[in-house]
């Protein structure tokens, strides 16, 4: 008697553990219960979601738990795609059930349940998919009718309409659920429940626009895009254009190409919501659908957008850096745009880069990935030099447009936030009818108040940062964890009232602004002023329909906006991300001067900037003002080799953060001994740095600290890290933090 072969499978539960579990199939499930579903599992005395990677042979049933249900009637991935996120687990030694989680949109998860019931009610529910009654007429005879009887133009609406939804109907005739009702029960409409998709978009109406016809170094970036695409091989090509060089209209094209090759295209960009133009340029262009991810979305929307591409119904996705997780099919071409944004790096949970992640997907699916940069990341340009990277580089604006001119105002021993020449250029900006954008980094150099009798300085009692003064809400507020005082008050420390302003935030340059010129319509964008929903797209368009002459804002107004209106810039404080504790802080700095330059000059007329600054003798503020990118990648890759640091190390950290700081520093000291002496075990060449206090030592009451691993191969960095993950055991009162190529390093 033989038994007949039972199917076992792989399953990644939803625990946080780095290892897959295997679970025997009952018979009647076999069908469904293949790889991208997800599956109830028990595990111990509970009941899990888990998600099938696959059937797995040679291995026996015996001792094996029976699955309790298939939960999907669809898998929700593809075996490539499954792939990826196992690369995904192993590249950043994060269990693979958290990957999968995190690749999901919000909404889709389901919570563990105690018992299985109400599982598939929940799965066919859909909690969050939305449905909408639509109203059909139905083929009769004509009855007869009251004419002009509401119930009757009712059914004349239909009819016309052939299909409209019932929302519709009430816009236009008000409550009319009695007389629809009784349509239907004349047999002369019929009513359908139908899945609709929320539409991100809302009702804005857009023009249609053509391809332009290409400059000559467009035109040959192009070229070089569509016979890789041809090809459909996997090319990663670096695209460094000067801003406003047209890059965008290089992607579009590119992009059209492999539409037509009956591929699909993936756009990556920093934060959508930040860039509402770039959509709007897109879907301008295609007729093809376009679906649109981002954290601006609600929970339903961004399912809604899922389920789209999930079903290929979408041509192009266009998202922030989780839509590298898209479950878009036969992608031809990846777009990373301004692929030097540290915002493709997710800060928490599962760190992934997405722009990383970008080339590794589009390696899988055989694309062509284009990162496109006006200021590539030092480590892309390396890679160019080192032929992992094609660089296609667009040197000139179109239409012949000129870099801005560009000064430089030393600012020591000058009182004033905005310096002589600042508020002439303006003035003269204004007198001829033209805009101006006033740029401040905020970032460690907010307003704050200080003593004028003790000279302590006005801190956060859980962080360790200065308060930022907010003068039209009276109060004094910290960015990290929102605790807020009553301000000007007493010194906490002496009980003086002599609290004095120091420093300079986006409200007290607005401040000076509206008093040197009156008559200027000023708007201001910055995180205090655009928490509302639209509110981004509100200040925006105020500048494109020009009802404002002078934009003030932070790192906001620094990316990405094109108004042709602009012609000077004024930067308040150049040097302030110089002051970061951060091997990075150069390329950052040199990163923003160069963009928030590149805003000025973008349409008919020339543009000119001003960077004020403590340190104009700086490389990365020199070269920013000079244009000059090629002087300042090879400066800042010397410091790079020297101080050991990307391209020329790996780079992890471990963070350590806890409300009672001995056990924090214990806890940290321990680690370092044990990874000092697996270093020494495994013979490996790494750098053990610290355990240091992190730079932001008290975080919403938390006292941190780190440990930088720098590795000369990565090899030796997994080995490292993944032999502690193995040997560690979880502490109850101290939370760690594992991050492989960290970006952020407060
Ligand atoms: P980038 O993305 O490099 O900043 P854009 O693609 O936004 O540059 O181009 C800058 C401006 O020039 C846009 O208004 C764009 O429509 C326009 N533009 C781009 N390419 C051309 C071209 N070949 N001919 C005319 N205008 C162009
Ligand atoms: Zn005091
Ligand atoms: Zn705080």
């Amino acid at each position: 008697m033989s038994t007949p072969p039972s199917t076992v499978i792989e399953v990644a539960v939803a625990v946080p553990l780095d290892r897959t579990f295997h679970y025997l199939v009952p018979p009647g499930m076999v069908e469904r219960a293949v790889a991208g579903h997800r599956v109830f599992v028990p595990f111990g005395h509970r009941r899990l979601t888990g998600y099938i990677l696959g059937t797995v042979e040679g291995i026996s049933g015996d001792k094996l738990k029976d699955i309790i249900e298939v939960l999907d009637s669809d898998p929700l991935w593809t075996p490539n795609e499954l792939d990826f996120f196992r690369w995904i687990a192993s590249y950043y030694l994060y269990p693979l059930s958290e990957v999968l989680k995190t690749a999901l949109p919000a909404g889709i998860n389901l919570q563990s349940k105690k018992g299985a019931q109400g599982v598939n009610g929940e799965i066919a529910g859909g909690r969050s998919i939305k449905r909408e009654r639509f109203y059909r007429p139905v083929d009769g005879p004509e009855p007869q009718r009251q004419p002009g009887s509401k119930a009757s133009e009712i059914l004349d609406v239909i009819r016309e309409a052939g299909d409209i939804p019932a929302g519709d109907l009430r816009r236009r005739f008000g409550q009319c659920t009695s007389q629809l009702h009784r349509l239907a029960e004349l047999g002369l409409v019929q009513a359908e429940e139908r899945e609709v998709y929320r539409n991100p978009f809302g009702e804005e109406p857009i023009e249609r626009d053509t391809p332009r016809a290409l400059i000559r170094h467009q035109a040959d970036a192009l070229g070089s895009i569509i016979s890789e695409l041809d090809q459909r091989l996997f090319t990663p090509f670096l695209l460094h254009g000067v801003t406003g060089s047209g890059k965008t209209e290089v992607y579009l094209q590119a992009i059209a190409h492999a539409l037509q090759q009956g591929s699909n295209a993936l756009v990556l960009v920093p934060e959508i919501s930040l860039t509402p133009q770039l959509v709007r340029r897109f879907r301008a262009r295609f007729d093809d659908p376009i679906a649109i991810l981002h954290s601006g979305l609600s929970d339903g929307e961004r399912y809604d957008e899922w389920r789209r591409i999930r079903r290929g119904q979408a041509r192009i996705v266009i998202g922030a850096r989780s839509a590298v997780f898209a479950p878009l099919e036969r992608i031809g071409i990846i777009v990373v745009d301004e692929e030097h944004e540290a915002s493709f790096k997710q800060a928490d949970g599962l760190r992934y880069n997405a722009r990383d992640l970008a080339l590794v997907r589009g390696q899988m699916e055989k694309s062509v990935v284009v990162l496109g940069s006006a200021t590539p990341l030092i480590t892309s340009l390396h890679a160019v030099e080192q032929g992992k990277l094609t660089l296609l580089t667009l040197p000139e604006r179109v239409e012949g447009r000129p870099m801005p001119t560009v000064a430089v105002v030393p600012m020591q021993g000058i009182k004033e936030t905005v310096s002589h020449q600042l508020a002439l250029a303006l003035q003269e900006t204004l007198a001829a009818g033209e805009q101006a954008l006033v740029f401040l980094n905020r970032r460690g150099f907010a307003t704050f108040l200080v003593c004028g009798d003790c000279g302590e300085p006005l801190t956060c009692p859980n962080c360790s940062v200065t308060l930022t003064f907010h003068r039209q809400r009276r109060q004094s507020v910290c960015h990290y964890c929102d605790h807020a005082v009553p301000s000007p008050g007493v010194c906490p420390a002496c009980n003086s009232f002599e609290m004095k302003e120091l420093g300079a935030g986006t409200e007290r340059v607005e401040h000076e602004l509206r008093e040197l010129l009156p008559d200027a319509a000023i708007v201001r964008m910055d995180s205090d002023t655009t928490s509302g929903k639209g509110s981004h797209n509100r200040l925006l368009k105020r500048m494109s329909d020009r009802t404002a002459d002078i934009l003030i804002g932070t790192q906001m107004i620094a990316k990405g906006h094109d108004f042709p209106g602009v012609t000077l810039v004024g930067v308040i404080n150049g040097e302030a991300s110089l002051n970061m504790p951060d091997f990075r802080s150069s390329e950052r700095t040199f990163q923003l001067l160069s963009q928030v330059i590149g805003r000025a000059g973008r349409g008919e007329f020339p543009g000119r900037v001003i960077v004020q600054t403590l340190n104009p003798s700086h490389y990365a503020i020199q070269n920013a003002v000079g244009h000059n990118g090629a002087d300042f990648f090879r400066q800042e890759l010397e410091f790079r080799r020297e101080a050991g640091y990307p391209p020329f190390a790996f780079l992890a950290s471990l963070s350590f953060s806890g409300v009672v700081e001995k056990c924090v520093e214990e806890r940290a000291e321990e680690t370092a001994r044990s990874l000092h002496a697996m270093k020494k075990e495994f013979r490996l060449r790494i750098e053990i740095l610290g355990p240091a206090m992190a730079p932001l030592y008290r975080l919403r009451g938390r006292f941190r600290r780190q440990i930088l691993l720098k590795a000369l191969t990565r090899n030796d960095l997994r080995r490292l890290v993944s032999s502690w993950q193995a040997r560690r055991e979880t502490s109850a009162t101290v939370r760690e933090t594992l991050d492989i190529d960290p970006v952020d390093m407060m």
